[in-house]
């Protein structure tokens, strides 16, 4: 077992601490055992546009996740299970797929339960030529040793914040304890990585996402406020704005953001003068959900499917490389 594996036997992972040795078939809450789990990797076309340049970014969907959100866009890996275990020498075969597919980046998306099967498979990738930067695609529900230990393999964090308020942390997710946490981490991953572009491609730094709520609108306020405190200048800002009412991935019919909640968070977010950072337009905000038991689960042209857990490597696909469809990567659903 490589030595970092050793970490599953008392899984101390996430905040949650768990305790449990992984190594023996007990699983915490994030049901994760020796060995990653993943769904689908692809170039995504949905992230910001340093993550995803112009070819999309070589993203890696893990399957099954720390937090829990019932209102997940991308509930069936990430609560449902959907997925299959990959060793770390294939993952790092798929991390070199995606480079030879002409990925912009590395984009791990909320792997932190799988850190030491994730530094296995990069150190081998890198052995093996990747040279892309690695972004850190997380729910920032961190534990400041796991940040420690991914940090060398980690260019560009992109934590959440989802909420500063423990009643509603408690409310979506059932953590009081993710205000805190999301503090102590977003900090840190600011401190390890001051903004430093290459061009257009952000090689290293910060961009932090917060995902404006219906009904929540004060806790978007604090988020902004937070930022404006203690990161500003130093991470970029990424407003969202394509929740969906969903209830364990199923659509609810509920609320959706409001034009009027829209203009009063941008109105906010320019009165703290937070002007470095992206910004989803309220209608491009596509409604449409991921669909992780197809090879491609995304609309055509926003992604180039490279591997899935049901279908294993697809083989390039000459009429789609160059990208046939419009880089939305401004506007469109984004991995999280
Ligand atoms: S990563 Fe999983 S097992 Fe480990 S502490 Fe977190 S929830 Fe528990």
């Amino acid at each position: 077992m490589p030595d970092n594996h050793k970490l599953y036997r008392r899984c101390l992972l996430c905040p949650r601490a768990c305790g449990i040795d992984r190594s023996r078939g007990r699983t915490g809450f994030c049901r994760g055992g020796t060995e990653a789990r993943a769904a689908v990797a692809c170039l995504h076309r949905g992230e910001e546009p340093p993550i995803s340049g112009e070819r999309g970014s070589g993203t890696v969907f893990f399957s099954s996740c720390t937090l829990g959100c019932a209102a997940c866009q991308n509930y069936s890996i990430s609560s449902g299970g959907r997925g299959a275990e990959i060793s770390d020498e294939v993952l790092a075969s798929v991390f070199l797929a995606l480079q030879e597919r002409g990925a912009h980046t590395i984009n791990l998306v909320t792997a932190s339960h799988y850190a030491p099967s994730v530094i296995a498979a990069l150190e081998a990738a890198r052995a093996g030529g990747l040279i892309l930067p690695v972004v850190w695609n997380s729910s920032g529900y961190e534990s400041a040793a796991t940040l420690d230990l991914i940090d060398p393999f980690v260019d560009v964090y992109l934590p959440d914040l989802k909420t500063l308020d423990e009643d509603a942390a408690h409310a979506l997710f059932g953590r009081r304890d993710y205000p805190a946490a999301a503090r102590e981490a977003l900090s840190a991953m600011t401190a390890a990585k001051p903004l430093r572009w290459d061009g257009e491609s952000l090689a290293q730094g910060v961009i932090v996402r917060h995902l404006v709520l219906p009904g929540r609108v004060g806790d978007s306020f604090a988020c902004l406020r937070w930022f404006r405190e203690r990161l500003a200048g130093r991470a970029l800002l990424s407003l969202m704005f394509q929740y969906l009412p969903l209830e364990c991935g199923s659509p609810t019919g509920g609320p959706r953001v409001s034009r009027r909640e829209y203009d009063e968070v941008m109105e906010e977010a320019e009165r703290l003068g937070l002007e470095d950072g992206f910004i989803q337009d309220l209608e491009e905000a596509d409604d449409w959900l991921p669909d992780f038991g197809k090879p491609n689960p995304f609309p055509e042209g926003f992604a180039e499917p490279v591997w899935h857990a049901d279908f294993g490597f697809f083989n390039a696909n000459p009429g789609q490389r160059g990208g046939t469809a419009e880089s939305r990567s401004d506007t469109a659903q984004r991995t999280q």
